[in-house]
């Protein structure tokens, strides 16, 4: 990569730049705390189908399918009113806001995540994420269909990915070509499922966020 080059990064949230296994954790203690072992299993259910008939969770979308089955939906509302309000800066990786500052020196850092737009968004937000990256925030709902409009909105010379999911890179990398450099972060419960498509292995492989940056430093 010339030195000249105008490079844009673009960066997962989940399990690369937050702990979301822990997230995770914090919303079962919450399900479990507030509204019982019932409703956390069903709730659980209830996500898993979101899951199967949007191609993507929904915490919102779950949340509103509980309520409308629910013989007390306050205590719904109540319910996600707590959930809304987790504490999401504390479950940033270290050095990850770090990581993103340094980043804006050396190109166009951009996060894009995928989920549903409402959950993620205040997740990233609250996270002090948005901030960081100077408010370059992409989210969709599977972010692998929107290479032509990562590129418009987002041009350069070269595109740098960084996600947890080797699979989700190989697809980007199938979109953009050999305009992009993939990394791989092996950090959560996807950090041994292989890419399962030949040929499009990640480029570089790092346990935590402090090696991105001994790994991009090399590559620019
Ligand atoms: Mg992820």
């Amino acid at each position: 990569m010339a030195k000249a080059d105008r490079v844009a990064f673009l960066i997962d949230v989940d399990n690369t730049l937050l702990d979301n296994d822990r997230v995770k954790q914090h919303l079962e203690s919450i399900l479990r705390g507030q509204g019982g072992d019932a409703v956390e299993r069903r709730f659980w259910e209830l996500y898993e189908q979101v899951r199967e008939d949007l191609g993507a969770v929904s915490v919102p979308v779950t949340l509103e399918r509980l309520r409308l089955e629910s013989d007390n939906p306050r205590a719904t509302d109540r319910l996600g009113l707590r959930l809304y309000a987790t504490p999401f800066s504390q479950f940033v990786y270290p050095g990850a806001l770090e990581f993103l500052r340094w980043l804006r020196g050396v190109g166009v850092p951009v996060i894009l995540s995928d989920g549903d737009p409402w959950f993620q968004a205040k997740k990233i937000t609250d996270a002090g994420l948005g901030v960081a990256v100077g408010g370059n925030v992409l989210i969709f709902l599977h972010k692998e269909n929107h290479v032509e409009d990562i590129r418009r909105w987002y041009p350069a010379d070269r595109y740098v990915a960084v996600d947890d999911k080797a699979d989700v890179l190989g697809l980007l990398r199938q979109g953009f070509g050999d305009v992009l450099t993939t990394l791989w972060i092996q950090q959560g419960h996807y950090a041994r499922t292989r890419s399962s498509s030949e040929g499009t292995q990640p480029d570089f492989s790092v346990a935590t966020v402090p090696d991105l940056r001994k790994v991009i430093d090399r590559i620019l």
